[in-house]
């Protein structure tokens, strides 16, 4: 395996990497970094927490001209959390060289934001719809970008995004570089990728289990789901951990039930003000609340080193769902539980997602009384 010193980068990108305490590039970063940097386009699929942000920011930054005041990349990501905490990676990696990312997302005020830009950026992470907003505005202008990332790609280029994502790269010129990451890459949107991408050069680390091995995968079988999910909660060691519900009035929901028992959680959904978003994400991450719910805006990317359960408290829609979901825990080596609520009629579905994500899921029997006096 390379070293970082052994890949061509500049003294300023190994000062930055060092400082973030990175020893060894990951198996993604040491084989995607040298084609990236070489200029081509590449597709890199991966498992979740396996360090694929620096490996397309490593060579993103590296090909900036921290002299030039012209934005030079674009970063897309499909929520405002994760384009906050990717811009926060790629302004660590840029410490020394003085390239400066900047996060653009809906629901923070948008002067604020021109403000910002005002100042010089270099590298732009966004959401889509709020970066579009910027370009009717002409506030930002893509004329100069060299390099294009779709982050969580099939996610980007999926249904809901697409329309938004094809007016955006109408102002990219068509010279770009363009790398897509993910750890789940459907056949159909790889396929549909290739119409924005060059003679993409594909890297694969993954090829049959979609999920991490240190995550450990269970599921409970129960008609009463809440009580079932208390119980685990009263006998389980847990650090932080994540509960998924389908909808976001499941989350209100369940926050309110599980605050009423005396747990202290926080709820994260799309209704919710940008505000009480950052709010809950920032107790969570410090540690002043242990549970997050959270509807599947949490599912992808999000990246916090301690949590140590993910609960899936309804059942994911499909198998990438369930990966991205499960993937909150486990990350860059570290170990996990993956918990599974379902109800009798739900073990098709469960079985389904075993066999899309090749991967095994435990069944394992709720707590009894007499487990959670001892
Ligand atoms: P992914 O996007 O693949 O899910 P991330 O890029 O969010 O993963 O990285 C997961 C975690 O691993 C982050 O906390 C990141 O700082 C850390 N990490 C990334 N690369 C390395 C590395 N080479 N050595 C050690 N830790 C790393
Ligand atoms: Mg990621």
């Amino acid at each position: 395996m390379k070293k970082f010193g052994e890949i061509d980068l500049s003294r300023k990108i190994l000062q930055a990497v060092t400082e973030m305490g990175f020893e060894e590039p990951s198996p993604i970063q040491a084989q995607t970094i040298p084609l990236a940097l070489e200029g081509h386009d590449v597709i890199g699929q991966a498992q979740t927490g396996t360090g694929k942000t620096a490996a397309f920011g490593i060579p993103t930054v590296e090909k900036t001209a921290e002299k030039s005041r012209h934005i030079q990349a674009l970063v897309l990501t499909p929520t405002r959390e994760l384009a906050i905490q990717t811009a926060e990676e790629l302004n660590k990696i840029g410490k020394f060289k003085r390239v400066r990312t900047l996060p653009v997302y809906g629901g923070q005020s948008i002067e604020r934001q021109i403000r910002a830009l005002g100042r010089g950026v270099q590298i732009i992470v966004g959401t889509p719809g709020r970066l579009l907003d910027h370009l009717h505005r002409g506030t930002i202008k893509l004329e100069h970008v060299q390099t294009l990332v779709l982050d969580e790609a099939d996610e980007m280029l999926d249904m809901g995004f697409i329309d938004d994502i094809e007016s955006i790269l109408e102002m990219i010129p068509a010279e770009r570089q363009t790398l897509l990451f993910s750890a789940t890459m459907p056949a159909p949107i790889e396929k549909l990728s290739l119409r924005y991408m060059d003679h993409p050069q594909r890297v694969t680390i993954t090829r049959e289990n979609l999920t991490v091995p240190l995550i450990d995968q269970v599921y409970y079988e129960t008609r009463q789901k809440f009580e079932g999910l208390c119980r685990v909660l009263d006998v389980e060691e847990t650090g932080k951990l994540i509960i998924f519900c389908r909808t976001k009035r499941a989350v209100d929901d369940l926050s309110a039930s599980l605050d009423a028992r005396g747990y202290s959680a926080g709820g994260l959904h799309g209704d919710l003000s940008q505000i009480q978003r950052d709010r809950v994400m920032k107790k969570f991450r410090e540690g002043r609340i242990d549970v997050l719910i959270a509807t599947d805006v949490a599912a992808r990317g999000i990246d916090i080193d301690d949590i140590t359960h993910v609960i899936n408290y309804d059942i994911p829609q499909d198998h990438e769902s369930y990966v991205h979901r499960i993937g909150r825990t486990g990350r860059a080596g570290r170990t996990g539980v993956a918990m599974t609520f379902i109800e009798p009629k739900e073990y098709r579905q469960l079985r389904l997602i075993m066999k899309l994500a090749h991967t095994k899921i435990q069944r394992r029997e709720l707590p009894t009384a007499s487990d959670i006096l001892e």
